[in-house]
């Protein structure tokens, strides 16, 4: 697994390198690297989803392309009301994504800092962090369980 670089866009391999870009992505951008990680995943065991996000208000939401079972990813919900959800669509016209959330934390602590919403396109390979925000969540570990 790696990430290659083609034009502006890096490109992966498989689901995991969707880590290795969002850790790039914030050494150029916020400077918080997420150090914990969760991949998004379906109940009925679906891994590919179409993603909608407002990272003004900070949320996302995931659609399951299998079961279309919507999801409010991490703590979205509390946030839905006045968000403008806005579909995201690979640059290569495709909209279904894997999906892969890291988080920054405060040194020394559980306590959320920073959220990176990072995908990949299963039918390119093109990987990248779709949306960032601050999210001060105060146990990374339940975050992450609602990803
Ligand atoms: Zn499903
Ligand atoms: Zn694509």
């Amino acid at each position: 697994m790696a990430l290659t670089k083609k034009g502006q866009f890096n490109y992966g391999d498989t689901q995991a390198d969707i880590q290795a870009e969002l850790v790039d992505y914030s050494a150029t951008t916020t400077g918080y690297e997420p150090t914990h990680f969760a991949e998004a995943v379906c109940r009925c065991g679906e891994r590919v989803f179409t993603l909608s996000i407002d990272d003004t208000e900070g949320a996302a939401v995931r659609q399951c392309r299998s079961c279309q079972r919507s999801h409010a990813m991490g703590d979205s919900a509390e946030y839905l009301e006045d968000a403008n959800l806005k579909e995201c669509e690979c640059p290569c016209g495709a909209g279904a994504f894997e999906l892969t959330v890291g988080v920054a934390l405060y040194r020394n602590t559980d306590d959320v800092r920073w959220i990176y919403i990072g995908a990949r396109c299963p039918k390119c390979g093109l990987t990248a962090c779709y949306a960032d925000w601050k999210n001060e969540f105060s146990d990374y570990r339940k975050l992450l369980e609602k990803i």
